[in-house]
């Protein structure tokens, strides 16, 4: 019998997302049916994108939103899309068929008031009893913490980007 975890990464440092795969990477290796949903759509393909199509259908990726909030001309039509993406999530957990479900991003929906943190702490703490559940992203609301049974801070104690070394393809995205 499996106990279904809550797990949060977040903090400024690098590493919330890739600890987020790494943990779908030794899911599937155990022949565990993952499901990864990206809430904000990157400026670039991203390699772990590329990649989950040659893995279906034991994972299934999903990246929906549209970019960064603060680059965006269409505030309204962000909001629908998360609204979108947010309740294809709660189909994803509630129809059951994961181990594992990350919810990528996740905090920022939260943080530009896309959706409301209780809906959020409402449907994870309702899931399926078996059922890990990774939320990553900047930020993530105290409810969040308080629910989760494992939260791990990024600290951001160095990174290239402030020596003027831009975003990596195979490192980065
Ligand atoms: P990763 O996806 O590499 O695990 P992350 O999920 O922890 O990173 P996000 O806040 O989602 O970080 O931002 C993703 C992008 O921003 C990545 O390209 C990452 O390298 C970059 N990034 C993350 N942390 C920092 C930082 N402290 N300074 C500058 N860029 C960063
Ligand atoms: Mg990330």
């Amino acid at each position: 019998m499996t106990k279904g975890l809550l797990a949060v990464f977040t903090g400024n440092g690098k590493g919330k997302t890739t600890s987020a795969l790494g943990l779908a990477f030794r899911a599937l290796g155990h022949g565990h049916k993952v499901c990864v949903i990206q809430f904000i759509k990157g400026n670039w393909l991203s390699g772990e994108q590329i990649f989950a199509n040659t893995l279906a259908p034991k994972l299934d990726f999903h990246v929906m939103g549209k970019g960064f909030t603060w680059k965006s001309d269409d505030l309204a039509e962000d909001a629908a899309l998360a609204q979108k993406a947010w309740e294809f999530a709660v189909k994803t957990i509630e129809q059951n068929s994961h181990q594992m479900v990350i919810l990528d991003e996740l905090t920022y929906l939260v943080r530009y008031k896309m959706i409301q943190e209780k809906d959020i702490l409402e449907v994870i703490a309702r899931r399926p009893a078996e059922m890990h559940v990774v939320v990553t992203g900047r930020h993530a609301p105290d409810g969040l913490l308080d629910l989760a049974d494992l939260v791990t801070e990024m600290v951001d104690v160095k990174h290239p980007y402030a020596s003027g070394i831009a975003a990596q393809k195979g490192f980065d995205f």
